[in-house]
């Protein structure tokens, strides 16, 4: 039976305090254990000043969820944010799309092409209003879900790659608890170079960045994308619309599905607006045939 050591107490802490985060409170076993070590799940103590409707009984790191997969739960906001990241739990189903792909070898040779012709670009004004890299993209050139937002901030600016500061945090718990790893995905954004003070990109730089873009999805061929906040979604599906009105549906973009949910930074700010992106992303793991995890 695998001992519960503290690293792994720990480990599971703060995936439970991420759930509750999420507005996931119960958990229960599934219908058949795995292994042995729920009997030492059990033990965690989460530690936690929120109430806590914790189903006796061993916990999985199954969220329970509604029949209709919504949760019902208040969220709680004292839980700092973001939460340190989280070895993801094992995926339910590989996001390899390698096996099933004729031309997967050459997606990685695609994607230097692509780099290779964006060089040390100067194409629109961000290359001139402080950008120090381009943050090409990031991630499994097999990727079967790719999420895309806006733009680099200045963590990504100083380490060249997507989605690394505080939001990038919330995006790899996101991404934990969806039941996959960061590495799984691919990550990238509407514009590769830093817009100065994080405003949204102007139209010029979006229209000239996503032809970009749009040549790495088609390298990818992502079954399913997810549009981090409003500006992935205008210019994904090519046009302006609330978030309010294209978030809870299913929409197409380049060849895949598209799913739009609030940008990770909004999150930040607002977090009692988790369990609605929760949903979101469970749309997405219902599109992909990853498990809703919890009572099914
Ligand atoms: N916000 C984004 O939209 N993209 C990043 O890479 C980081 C923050």
């Amino acid at each position: 039976m695998p001992q519960l050591t503290p690293e792994l107490a720990q480990t599971l802490q703060a995936r439970i305090r991420y759930y509750r985060d999420l507005g996931v409170y119960d958990f229960y076993r599934r219908a058949e254990p795995a292994s042995g070590s729920t009997i030492e799940l059990e033990a965690v103590a989460v530690t936690n000043s929120e109430p806590s409707a914790t189903t006796p009984g061993a916990p999985s790191f199954a969220p329970a969820v509604g029949a209709n997969g919504g949760i019902s739960q208040p969220i709680p906001t004292s839980i700092p944010d973001p939460e340190p990241p989280i070895p993801a739990r094992k995926a339910t189903v590989s996001l390899s799309a390698a096996a099933d792909t004729a031309h997967s070898s050459d997606r990685p040779a695609a994607l230097q092409a692509i780099r290779d012709d964006i060089g040390d670009c100067t194409r629109c004004p961000l290359a001139f209003q402080g950008r120090h890299t381009i943050v090409f993209g990031d991630g499994s050139p097999e990727a079967r879900l790719m999420f895309i937002g806006e733009g680099p901030g200045a963590d990504e600016d100083a380490q060249g790659l997507p989605f690394v500061g505080r939001a990038g945090q919330l995006l790899n718990n996101m991404i934990a608890a969806m039941g996959l790893q960061r590495s799984e995905v691919y990550i990238a954004n509407i514009v590769k170079c830093r817009p100065p003070q994080n405003r949204v990109p102007e139209p010029e730089e979006a229209n000239t960045c996503t032809q970009f873009l749009f040549r790495q999805i088609e390298v990818i061929r992502p079954q399913v994308i997810v549009a981090l906040g409003a500006t992935a979604a205008t210019y994904l599906l090519g046009g302006k619309s609330p978030l309010a009105r294209l978030r809870g549906r299913i929409h197409e973009a380049r060849g895949a599905k598209l799913i739009v949910t609030y940008h990770p930074a909004y999150l930040l700010r607002d977090p009692t607006q988790k369990k609605e992106a929760w949903k979101d992303l469970q749309i997405a793991m219902s599109e992909l045939g990853l498990k809703k995890s919890g009572r099914e």
